[in-house]
Order: C-alpha cells, then sequence, then structure tokens
C-alpha cells in the first residue's frame, strides 16, 4: 500500500466552477471505487494577499492510499479526464486549473513551499523546480500552469502536528446555481444558540446577518465552521433548507488558524504581499478618512508603515480611534504595495494593545482656601480665584493623569468582516497540535 497526496488549485471560475467542488466530486468517484481515505479533504488557504486570486484562495488536497502502481495510474487518468471535462464546462481564460499528484512520503521541500506559499508571493518557476526533483510526483494544467503552486502546496500543507479546523460543506445541484440561497435564517440562529459554542461564524449579530452562506453564483450552498466534524453533522441537522443539495463534504482546512500571518521582528522587514504580525509605536494618531476607513502610522526604531482598519470593520475602527501616539502595539494583516494615492499599508485584521502612553491633561489649580478652580493671570503671572480673592503668584497648572478609553488586550473586528484564515479570538486557547485520524466514514456524500 502506498499513500496518494492529489492537490488541486484554479478549478474554480468566475461563472460558476469552484475547486472544492469539482475535489468532492473527484473523491466521490474515488469512493465508489472503494479507495480508503487517509484525511478528510484538505482546504488549504493560500497567502490571502495574492493579487490573482478570485476569492478566498484555497487550493484542496486528497489524501489516500492506493494498493499496485497501477492504481495509481488509473486513478491519474481519471483525476486528467474529469478535470479536463470540468474546466471546459467552467471556461475562464483567467484560470489554470492544476493537479499534481504524489506518491508516497511529503517530501521535507514541498512543506517548506507551502509554508512558503502561505506568507509571500511565490513565482511559478520555483514550483518548477521543486517538482523537477521528485520522480513520484506528477503534474498537468489546464490553460496554464500558476494552478500547480496551489495544488503543491496544498499537498505540502499536512496540519499533521499545526492547527486546523473543520468545514462541512453543502452544495446546491446546477439549477440553483446564481439563485438565492434557501436557508432558513431563524434554523441558522436555532443552530448557533444550541451549537455556535463548538462552532466559528454562523451568525453576525451586529448587522443580523447570517455567515454560513456565500453569495456568489459558485455551487457552495452553505459551510458550517468549527472544531469537530460530528458536532458540524449535528448541527446541519437543525438547519431548515429549502432546496435540494447534491454533495456533503467535510474539510479539515487551516481556516481561522491565523496560519498565514507570520511574526516578523522589524517593520522593515514588512514587503507588499506579505501576511504579518510586527510590533511598533503609534506615530500618527489615527484619522478616518473618505470611505470610512481609519488609518495610522506605526513605527519602531528605523521604519514606519501605514496601517488601515477599512470601512467593512465598523465598530472595530472605533477601537483603533482610541489609540494615541506613543501606544506600544502589534498588529496583524496582509500589507497591500504603494500606489499614487497610499504608501505601504497593513490591512488591519487583528490589534494587541501591548502598552498605552501615559496621557497628561494640564488644568487650572483649585484655590485652597475656598476650593473653586483658579484662573491664570496671564503667563507665569500666576494664579487667583475669583470667587474668594486668593491670589497666589507662583501657582502652576496641575498635571493629570488622562484615563484611557482602551485598554490593554487584543482587539478583533465583527464577526461580518472575517476573512478566511483570521483566527476568532474564542479561539484562543482551543488550537488542536495533532491530527489523530479520520474519525467518520462517510465524509463525502452524494445526495441526489
Ligand atoms: P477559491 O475560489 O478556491 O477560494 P481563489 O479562487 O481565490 O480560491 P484561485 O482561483 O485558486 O484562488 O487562484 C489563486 C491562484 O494563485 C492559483 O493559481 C494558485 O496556484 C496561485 N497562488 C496561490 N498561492 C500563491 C502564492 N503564495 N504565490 C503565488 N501564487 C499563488
Amino acid at each position: 500500500m502506498v499513500n496518494v497526496h492529489i492537490g488541486l488549485d484554479d478549478v474554480d471560475s468566475i461563472n460558476g466552477g469552484c475547486t472544492t467542488h469539482f475535489a468532492v466530486q473527484l473523491a466521490w468517484e474515488l469512493k465508489k471505487k472503494n479507495i480508503r481515505f487517509i484525511d478528510y479533504l484538505n482546504l488549504i488557504r493560500l497567502n490571502p494577499a495574492v493579487p490573482w486570486k478570485t476569492r478566498g484562495n484555497g487550493a484542496v488536497s486528497i489524501r489516500l492510499q492506493a494498493s499496485p502502481e497501477e492504481t495509481v495510474g488509473d486513478i491519474w487518468e481519471l483525476i486528467i479526464s474529469k478535470l479536463e471535462e470540468y474546466a471546459g464546462e467552467f471556461k475562464d481564460s483567467k484560470n489554470q486549473p492544476s493537479v499534481v499528484l504524489h506518491v508516497g512520503e511529503i517530501p521535507w521541500d514541498y512543506e517548506w513551499f507551502a509554508n512558503k506559499a502561505l506568507h509571500d508571493l511565490v513565482p511559478i518557476d520555483l514550483a518548477s523546480r521543486i517538482l523537477s526533483k521528485h520522480s513520484e510526483t506528477r503534474y498537468y494544467s489546464v490553460r496554464g500552469r500558476r494552478g500547480i503552486i496551489g495544488a503543491l502546496a496544498a499537498i505540502g500543507y499536512t496540519m499533521l502536528n499545526t492547527d486546523y479546523t473543520y468545514e462541512l460543506v453543502a452544495y446546491r445541484v446546477r439549477e440553483y446555481w446564481g439563485k438565492p440561497r434557501l436557508v432558513d435564517s431563524t434554523s441558522i440562529k436555532t443552530m448557533d444558540e444550541l451549537y455556535g459554542k463548538e462552532m466559528l461564524l454562523n451568525y453576525d449579530y451586529e448587522s443580523n446577518r447570517p455567515l454560513i452562506t456565500p453569495h456568489g453564483p459558485d455551487p457552495v450552498l452553505l459551510g458550517l465552521r468549527g472544531e469537530d466534524p460530528r458536532v458540524l453533522f449535528e448541527a446541519y441537522s437543525v438547519l431548515r433548507i429549502n432546496e435540494p443539495v447534491e454533495y456533503i463534504a467535510v474539510f479539515r482546512t487551516n481556516q481561522h488558524t491565523d496560519a498565514h500571518l507570520l511574526e516578523v521582528k522589524s517593520i522593515c522587514d514588512v514587503r507588499p504581499y506579505m501576511c504579518v504580525k510586527v510590533r511598533g509605536f503609534v506615530k500618527v494618531k489615527p484619522r478616518r478618512i473618505i470611505g470610512g476607513h481609519v488609518v495610522f502610522e506605526l513605527c519602531d526604531n528605523e521604519c514606519c508603515i501605514d496601517v488601515a482598519a477599512y470601512e467593512p470593520t465598523k465598530s472595530f475602527r472605533e477601537i483603533v480611534e482610541k489609540l494615541e501616539i506613543g501606544d506600544y502595539v502589534e498588529v496583524m494583516g496582509c500589507v497591500r504595495p504603494p500606489s499614487s494615492s497610499h504608501g505601504k499599508t497593513i490591512n488591519l485584521e487583528k490589534i494587541r494593545v501591548l502598552k498605552l502612553t501615559e496621557i497628561y491633561d494640564y488644568v487650572n489649580p483649585k484655590c485652597p482656601l475656598c476650593g473653586s478652580t483658579m484662573e491664570s493671570m496671564g503667563k507665569g503671572k500666576g494664579f487667583r480665584c475669583r470667587k474668594c480673592g486668593y491670589r497666589d503668584p507662583y501657582a502652576k497648572k496641575i498635571a493629570v493623569l488622562r484615563e484611557r478609553s482602551i485598554k490593554p488586550g487584543l482587539y478583533q473586528p465583527p464577526k461580518s468582516a472575517f476573512k478566511h484564515l483570521m483566527k476568532p479570538l474564542e479561539r484562543i486557547g482551543r488550537e488542536k497540535t495533532v491530527f489523530p485520524g479520520v474519525s467518520l466514514e462517510d465524509f463525502v456524500t452524494k445526495l441526489i
């Protein structure tokens, strides 16, 4: 028996297709052949700052066991024919559907590459160079090779000893694509009441909006995210869904783990298209600009960078606005390149206030005789009390420490502003460190 790892990417298109949908169809075909999966489907979100992504820069891997070598050949043929069929159906000149198949243990350089693809922009030539060193790997692309990057990274990102979560995804039948999703909103709230503690991002109560249903014309009806696949199935059974569901599949995923954030020591090391965690002092007080975005400048001893809490982060911007010059913070987010209108900017996903600067307000002294507030007699001439007539030519303004309206701590935007990789504060302390193996038999099901 050999382990076989199949990586897929860029199979989606703006007019309907989706890499996860293709992967689920393929997994179903493999399942019909009685092939044993060694993992749930893996949904790997890569660097969210990649400029040519369509949506969430997701790639998928399917991991299974096959017996003799000829089975691998059959699997490969099946994949190629299905990929060509799907890519032909959802033609989109921008997408470059690709597959990588690897037999055996995952080489260390695939893992290294996956980490790089999560944090940085990687050239296709780097993927090709690495692939050329491994005779036990084959790959294939339709229209162009770029999808190889994500497909290889999806194989290399194993999540065997890094954090992960699960997502149960339900797929629509073809006739419903592009139409409003018929999932009863009240039942989503009920599900959240019952299972919300074990789940992630079901409903945004601030904007009164369900978060489990996407909005595009893609085949995904809904996605339930959480810590345990069994709980996701239970939660799913509470939903009132008023349209047919074709497939249900469970993905193990790096979503909501903050895996994209690379800790960098200095602001000088922050480059465009990276996603980082970096510390510095507030240099220029946050200000609200046209469009409702809140922007401030962050510096360390050597370099500075703009940081922006964009309009969709809603109430989070009010927290950021409370920062003052000199506050020491850790910012987390992806980096937009500079343009004619703005400098290199970190798109703020979360902020940790580490140390608040002490701010003093200078106020007039109180009269020592009657307690009223005294008034100045002119610059350097002391203060007098209007009420009782007391005068003190040596009195000075008194420094009073201002009570700050923000406390040290970690702050996040409302749930509606969460992107795929962002870890909600509620997950802190629940991070997983090992994958004990597949515990559910039917994690890919075709219902119709
Ligand atoms: P999905 O719809 O599945 O969420 P997406 O549509 O946003 O994902 P893709 O259409 O898959 O993204 O496009 C992303 C493209 O960028 C793919 O071709 C992928 O190989 C490539 N890619 C992924 N990560 C990187 C990276 N770090 N550097 C360069 N290219 C990358």
